[in-house]
């Protein structure tokens, strides 16, 4: 291969494949390779002929001697040079060597199962008193058996399909001349590239490797726990041979409360007061997410405003781990007005309710127009009158468009 004229073409695109700059660390380029192997895996969806490129590009550009070759003559040089026994690896090897297998044998790997998530419905009750909850799930387990092998002797055969590897490539003719690899994984072995022999199958789990077992989990929701939170149990989900097992997962789901919202470490509660409460004075009995009974009153003499908020330290929500420490408890109150009043009442209210405007001359009411006043509901006629004005908008938008339209017409 020396003596050749530099090729410059074709010397920048492994570098283009991982995405990293031509004088890119041994470190980058492992970086780059293993983010890239990760995301283009045929294991995880991804294009088994990307995946190759990926790997091909990474074999080439992290041997230091294949490197050198590849920057000063190219991809050409370097098939030249690797010749039969030059040992092109298995992409799967190299991506086998990242993840440290064990030393399993080729084509093996050890990958890590899916978690599994569970929505957990909880009260706020749940949440702020703590409760645990059992739940009864059903996984795969090893059998135990075989451990695993999925054979009585322990023996395995070489998946005839696809000769051990675990994957098949299969060609499509695009055209007269030319064709399309495709490779994926083997569908008479799953991928694992072994067979167990019909006669020397486990019979406990036959030849599955794994059986179903039912487990009840114990969940503890401990107290100040929020909406969204997760509850792990490691290594809890389906468990398969040469794979890590992943985790089962709880997220917390609280349910919608009749009477209190949460917001973070605080409760609100929603009260309504009569008129007559609001101006005088209340009193009354709240009963706590714990069940406590809470006496709430008004200072003497204390005036409640529509809306108005008042609030009572430490009887919120208690915190997640700190469940001594508690928020704050914040009352809303609406007040209740009553439809009409009749004459003496509000000669009554009169005598001790102070007037605000003062009171009109007869020159005055003179000068003025009678009106009338309409009960109306308001959110119903601005939601009539926004739609009307949205379709007016509309309207004239198509205006311009047709007019626009017109003079180029005119202009042709
Ligand atoms: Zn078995
Ligand atoms: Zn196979």
């Amino acid at each position: 291969m020396f003596g050749r004229a530099p090729k410059k073409s074709d010397n920048t695109k492994y570098y283009e494949i991982l995405g990293v700059p031509k004088n890119a660390s041994q470190d980058d380029l492992k970086k780059a390779y293993r983010k890239a192997a990760i995301k283009n895996h045929p294991d995880k969806g991804g294009d088994p002929e990307k995946f190759k490129e990926l790997a091909q590009a990474y074999e080439v550009l992290s041997d230091p001697e294949k490197r050198e070759v590849y920057d000063q003559y190219g991809e050409d040089a370097l098939k030249e040079g690797m010749g039969a026994g030059g040992g092109g690896h298995d992409p799967f090897d190299i991506f086998q060597s990242f993840f440290g297998g064990g030393g399993s044998s080729r084509g093996r790997r050890q990958r890590r199962g899916e978690d599994v998530i569970h929505p957990l419905k909880v009260s706020l009750e749940d949440l702020y008193n703590g409760t645990s909850k059992k739940l009864s799930l059903s996984r795969n387990k090893i059998c135990a058996k075989c451990k695993g092998k999925g054979s009585k002797s322990g023996a395995s055969m070489k998946c005839p399909g696809c000769q051990g590897s675990g994957m098949k490539v299969s060609i499509r003719h695009l055209g007269p001349s030319m064709i399309q690899q495709m490779q994926h994984p083997c569908n008479e072995c799953k991928g694992t590239g072994e067979t167990i022999n019909d006669k020397d199958r486990c019979p406990q789990c036959k030849g599955e490797k794994v059986v179903q077992e039912k487990k009840v989990l114990e969940v503890h929701v401990e107290k100040g726990m929020q909406n969204g939170q997760r509850i792990t149990f490691p290594g809890e989900a389906d468990e398969a041979p040469d794979t890590i097992t992943g985790d089962i997962v709880f997220v917390l789901q609280q349910k919608e409360h009749p009477k209190f919202k949460r917001k973070g470490d605080d409760l609100f509660y929603e009260h309504t007061l009569s008129l007559m409460e609001a101006l005088c004075g209340f009193q009354f009995i709240f009963t706590h997410l714990d069940g406590r009974q809470l006496l709430i009153k008004s200072h003497p003499g204390e005036v409640v405003k529509p809306d108005q908020f008042k609030a009572i330290n430490d009887e919120g929500m208690p915190m997640y781990q700190r469940p001594f420490m508690k928020g704050k408890l914040y009352i809303h109150f609406t007040v209740e007005f009553p439809d009409s009043l009749k004459p003496e009442q509000c000669k009554a209210l009169e005598a001790v309710l102070p007037r605000s405007s003062a009171q009109l001359t007869d020159m005055e009411l003179d000068e003025c127009e009678e009106t009338t006043l309409h009960d109306v509901n308001i959110e119903e006629e601005m939601r009539r009158k926004q739609a009307q004005q949205s379709q007016e908008a509309y309207d004239e938008d198509e205006d311009m468009h047709g007019g626009a339209q017109r003079v180029q017409c005119a202009q042709q």
